[in-house]
């Protein structure tokens, strides 16, 4: 628990800078990006296109990084409302089976009945998404990762479980860290917003890892 606390006030800290700064960040990349856009569609330019995309792309990326960030942000309002796991889970499944495929990779879901919960979708979707990423990326060659829903006496679980390389003790412990990654184009921030939409949800989110693979569980409470 307590190392739960302290991630957690890690993570208040960072987003409460990053939401400050974010935003006078944005606009000028807005701006860059229009005039590259408008660049690009040039005549004369024609001969640089390959840069003024490559470009657009980098801008996207450091873009997308910012929005993974701002998603840290403790006073950003979280509207909850009944909804259920399950479907939540069914509408992304196209995202993820398309990410998985470009790996060769394959998703598989055991989706049991479980009661509606108060939930943000959009996050649920994030946080579904960034722990499936991360079991993907975790398989250096084929695999499958499993995700599942199960009621427990606790409350509703949701799995995500991967055939993947696993995590030294070293790694679990730095995990939710922003910046922390072990990867070459890793942005260390899946699992910072991770523990942050936890949180919003009173879930606790547990971890076993092993060399045969590693299993997150997020736990919502019941009622
Ligand atoms: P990123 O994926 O950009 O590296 P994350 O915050 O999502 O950032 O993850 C941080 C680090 O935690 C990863 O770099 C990796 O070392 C480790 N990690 C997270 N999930 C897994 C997993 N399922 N299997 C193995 N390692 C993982
Ligand atoms: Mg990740």
């Amino acid at each position: 628990l307590e190392k739960e606390m302290l991630r957690l006030e890690r993570l208040n800290l960072v987003g409460e800078m990053a939401a400050g700064i974010s935003h006078e960040v944005r606009n000028p990349m807005t701006t860059i990006r229009g005039f590259l856009q408008l660049l690009s569609g040039k005549e004369e330019c024609a001969h640089y296109k390959g840069y003024y995309n490559l470009m657009i792309e980098e801008l996207d990326r450091a873009n997308s990084i910012i929005t993974e960030f701002l998603s840290l942000g403790r006073n950003k309002e979280t509207k909850l409302k009944m909804q259920n796991l399950n479907d939540i889970i069914t509408t992304l499944l196209p995202l993820i089976q398309a990410d998985a495929m470009r790996m060769d990779k394959y998703i598989e879901t055991q989706l049991n009945a479980v009661p509606d919960l108060m939930l943000n979708d959009k996050e649920l979707r994030q946080l579904i998404l960034n722990l499936t990423r991360n079991g993907l990326e975790a398989m250096p060659q084929s695999g499958v990762v499993t995700i599942s829903t199960y009621t427990t006496g606790q409350g509703v679980c949701l799995e995500v479980q991967d055939q993947g390389k696993g995590m030294s003790p070293e790694v679990i412990e730095k995990l939710g860290t922003p910046f922390f990654t072990t990867k070459d184009q890793g942005t260390g921030l899946g699992m910072a917003v991770c523990y942050g939409i936890a949180a919003r949800h009173n879930a606790r989110i547990g971890v076993t890892s092993g060399t045969g693979g590693t299993t997150f569980i997020v736990r919502f409470p019941a009622g």
